[in-house]
C-alpha cells in the first residue's frame, strides 16, 4: 500500500515545498500530497499512479539542495520523500561496499562504518542532514574531494525507478565493468529529473592510519596561488586542499576567537592521509619547501583532533561572511588552474564595477571556488544588479573553459547557462534522454532544462 501522511496540515506540507536555495526562485506551490514510502514497491506504485494521472512529481531527500531541485514549481504536485528509506541493507567488507536505502544520512552511515574501522569518504559539508539519494542526484562532494573525488566515484550500483514506474538495477557490486553504456553514471548528477533512487551500493575504504594537516598563511592572494600551483606541479595528493581569501579570513576573525598572523591576506589548508611512513615523509617535505614562499606563518598538526581545529576555521567561513553583508549568493564555479590569477583579477574588476564585495574560498585543487557575492538585501539597486553581475561571472567562466557548477548543480538557478556551457548538440541529447526516462515529463518539471 502507498503510504502518505494522511491529513497532514498545510503548514507541514509547506515544509516539503522548498529547499536551501536562497535566491528568489519564482512561484512555489504547496504540494497536494507528500508520500513517505518504506519499500521499493511503494515507490513504484506512487510513480505509476502519478504517471497515469500525469501528476507533477518531486523527489526529496534532506532538502539541503542549493539550486532549487526540491522547489515545487507546479500546482497539484506530489512529493516523494526518502525520509523513511533509512535501512542499511548490507555491508560487505571483503568486497568493500555498503548497500543503503537512499534516505540514509552520510554522517549516520559513517558512524556505522567507523565501528569496523571503515569510512565512506565523499560526505559533503551537509553530511549531517543531507541524504545519500540527494548526494548521488547532485554528485556532491566533501572537503576531501581532491584525493577521494565526488559521490559518483564511490557509487557501484543504483536501484532506480523511472518516470513510468520501471525498476532498474544500474551497475553492480563489482569493482570494475565495461559491459554496455554506463547508465549508472547518467543517473549520478541527474538532479532528480530522471527517476527515483531507491538504494545504492557504495564503495568504502579503511580509515587511514595517519594524518598531517597544515594551515599556511600568505602575505598576498597571489603568493597563496603560487603555492597552490607548486603543490599541483610536484604531484602531491592532499585529501583536503582549500584556499581562503582575505575577506573570508577577516570575517572569521571578526566573528570568532580565531587569530591569524598579522598581514595575512590568504591561506591554504592541506590535509594528507595515508600510511604513517608516507604521511611523515610528506610532512617533512612540506616544512622544508615552505621556505620558498613569502609566509606570515603556518600551523601543523599530526592529530585528527588538531586538524579538526583547523577545519573549524574553514567551516566558520560561510556563516562568518554575513558579518560583511546581510545577503550572500554563493556560486560554486570551476576555473582551470592555469587561469586562477586571471580569475582573481576579474573578480576585482567586478567588485569595482558593481560596488559589491566578492569573497572567494574553496576546493582550489580542482579550481572549484565558492564565489560569494555579498549584498545588502535592503538596497534594491544591489538586488537588481546581482543578476547582471552573475551573468558576467558565468560567461567569463564558460568562455574560459570552466564550469558553472562543480558542486551544487544546475536546478532552476543556472539552467539559462547550461546550454551555453555544454553546446546545442549535447543539450538536445540531454533533453532526449529525459524523454526516455520520463516520457510524460512529470518528474521535477522545469528543472535543469
Ligand atoms: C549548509 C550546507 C552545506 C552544503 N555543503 C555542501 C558540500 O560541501 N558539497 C556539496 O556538494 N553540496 C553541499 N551542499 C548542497 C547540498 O547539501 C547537496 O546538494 C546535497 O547532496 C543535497 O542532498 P539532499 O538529500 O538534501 O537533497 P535534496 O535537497 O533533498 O534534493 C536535491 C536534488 O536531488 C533530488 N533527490 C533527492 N533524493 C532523491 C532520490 N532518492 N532519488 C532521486 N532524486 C532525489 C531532488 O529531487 C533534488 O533535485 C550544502 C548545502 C547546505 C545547506
Amino acid at each position: 500500500m502507498e503510504r502518505k501522511r494522511a491529513g497532514i496540515p498545510e503548514s507541514v506540507k509547506k515544509l516539503y515545498s522548498t529547499d536551501a536555495t536562497v535566491i528568489d526562485s519564482g512561484k512555489i506551490y504547496i504540494p497536494e500530497k507528500v508520500y513517505f514510502p518504506v519499500t521499493e514497491d511503494e515507490v513504484v506504485s506512487i510513480i505509476r499512479s502519478a504517471y497515469r494521472k500525469k501528476v507533477p512529481l518531486y523527489f526529496r531527500g534532506g532538502g539541503t539542495g542549493m539550486t532549487g531541485g526540491c522547489i515545487v514549481s507546479k500546482p497539484k504536485a506530489w512529493v516523494i520523500s526518502s525520509e523513511k528509506l533509512i535501512k542499511i541493507i548490507d555491508l560487505n567488507l571483503t568486497d568493500e561496499y555498503v548497500d543503503v536505502e537512499s534516505g540514509v544520512i552520510p554522517d549516520e552511515l559513517n558512524s556505522y562504518l567507523n565501528q569496523y574501522n571503515y569510512f565512506y569518504p565523499p560526505a559533503p559539508a551537509s553530511s549531517g542532514f543531507s541524504t545519500i539519494g540527494g548526494n548521488i542526484s547532485e554528485n556532491s562532494n566533501g572537503l576531501n574531494v581532491f584525493k577521494y573525488g565526488t559521490t559518483g566515484d564511490w557509487v557501484r550500483e543504483i536501484r532506480f525507478i523511472t518516470g513510468t514506474g520501471e525498476k532498474m538495477k544500474l551497475g553492480g557490486k563489482f569493482r570494475k565493468s565495461v559491459a554496455g553504456y554506463s547508465l549508472k553514471d547518467l543517473i549520478i548528477g541527474s538532479e532528480g529529473t530522471l527517476g527515483f533512487i531507491y538504494s545504492a551500493k557504495l564503495s568504502i575504504m579503511k580509515i587511514p592510519e595517519a594524518v598531517s594537516g597544515f594551515m599556511i598563511f600568505f602575505d598576498s592572494s597571489l603568493e597563496g596561488i603560487r603555492f597552490v600551483k607548486y603543490i599541483l606541479e610536484i604531484g602531491l595528493k592532499p585529501s583536503i586542499f582549500e584556499y581562503i581569501d582575505n575577506y573570508s579570513i577577516k570575517s572569521v576573525i571578526n566573528y570568532t576567537n580565531f587569530e591569524v598572523p598579522q598581514n595575512t591576506k590568504s591561506a591554504v589548508i592541506l590535509k594528507f592521509e595515508g600510511l604513517i611512513t608516507e604521511v611523515k615523509y610528506i610532512e617533512i617535505f612540506i616544512k622544508e619547501f615552505l621556505s620558498n614562499f613569502e609566509l606570515c606563518g603556518h600551523l601543523n598538526t599530526s592529530s585528527s583532533d588538531g586538524f579538526k581545529e583547523i577545519m573549524e576555521f574553514r567551516k566558520a567561513i560561510s556563516p562568518a561572511l554575513f558579518s560583511i553583508e546581510r545577503g550572500k549568493v554563493n556560486e560554486d564555479l570551476v576555473i582551470p588552474i592555469s587561469l586562477l590569477e586571471d580569475y582573481f583579477k576579474f573578480i576585482k574588476t567586478l567588485e569595482r564595477k558593481y560596488k559589491m564585495k566578492i569573497a572567494v574560498f574553496g576546493h582550489i585543487g580542482f579550481g572549484n571556488l565558492h564565489t560569494n557575492i555579498m549584498f545588502d538585501p535592503g538596497k534594491k539597486d544591489q538586488v537588481k544588479t546581482i543578476q547582471m553581475l552573475l551573468d558576467e561571472l558565468f560567461m567569463f567562466v564558460i568562455d574560459n573553459g570552466g564550469s558553472i557548477s562543480g558542486e551544487h548543480g544546475i536546478g532552476i538557478t543556472k539552467k539559462a547557462y547550461l546550454k551555453k556551457e555544454v553546446g546545442n548538440v549535447t543539450y538536445n541529447i540531454f533533453k532526449d534522454i529525459k524523454k526516455i526516462f520520463d516520457p510524460r515529463g512529470i518528474i521535477n518539471p522545469g528543472k535543469m532544462f
